[in-house]
């Protein structure tokens, strides 16, 4: 039990407080990355915990958004929009919240669901994306390639709509890696190879780690 720490939050929707395990950092080990840099864990899988659900109203948020994710909730009439998908989850959704280092794989994969709706309610596009790739990435553990890749074919047409709006240069970088990555996966070598080029002609400097990765993903294109 020592890889992880009890930790506890407050719910931002139902004001219910609740605790759930993080994997501590010196647990946290990886052994290799995937060309996409999907992290192969060693011993515990840390991302099951980056998601944690209110037992008592099922709202579920990334565990990194612990102390902001109430100001979004609070944006515009997001409480009651959210409120409103909570109640209809409560009617479709009977099993057990876990937040605890015992998890099951399973609550893992509902939580990526929910999470997906909850942050596409806040507007936050660029985080329903990155929990996709984690429900991707889900399915690649499965060796579900059918669902793997229903899924990132939704991710793209996201990014196809939403990547000009990112004005962050990281976001930018992340989301040109994944078009190239996207269309890799799905055989069309020559948008790909579109995408990493404009990625490696223009942020030559950058020291993010998605282009060292587009580089080895465009070696793997000739
Ligand atoms: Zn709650």
């Amino acid at each position: 039990m020592d890889d992880f720490i009890k930790d506890f939050v407050q719910c931002p929707i139902c004001g219910n407080e609740f605790t759930y395990d993080k994997v501590s950092s010196t647990s946290i080990k990886v052994s290799s990355y995937d060309l996409d840099l999907k992290p192969e864990y060693r011993e515990i899988n840390v991302s099951l915990y980056s998601l944690i659900t209110c037992p008592n109203c099922l709202f579920t948020f990334q565990e990194k958004d612990k102390q902001n994710i109430v100001d979004y909730v609070n944006k515009n009439d997001n409480f009651i929009k959210i409120t409103q998908f909570l109640e209809y989850i409560k009617t479709i959704y009977n099993s057990e919240v876990d937040n605890s280092f015992e998890k099951s794989d399973e609550f893992y994969r509902d939580q990526l669901f929910i999470a997906t709706e909850i942050y596409s309610i806040l507007g936050q596009t660029l985080e329903v994306i990155k929990i996709m790739i984690k429900l991707s990435w889900y399915y690649r553990e499965k060796n579900d390639e059918e669902k793997e890749l229903g899924i990132l074919y939704y991710c793209e047409k996201l990014l196809e709509k939403e990547y000009q709006n990112f004005s962050k240069e990281d976001d930018f970088i992340f989301a040109l890696f994944y078009l190239g990555y996207i269309n890799y996966r799905f055989n069309r070598k020559k948008e790909a190879a579109r995408y990493l080029d404009y990625l490696l002609k223009d942020y030559k400097n950058s020291s993010n780690p998605y282009l060292k990765a587009a580089k080895n993903l465009r070696g793997e294109l000739r």
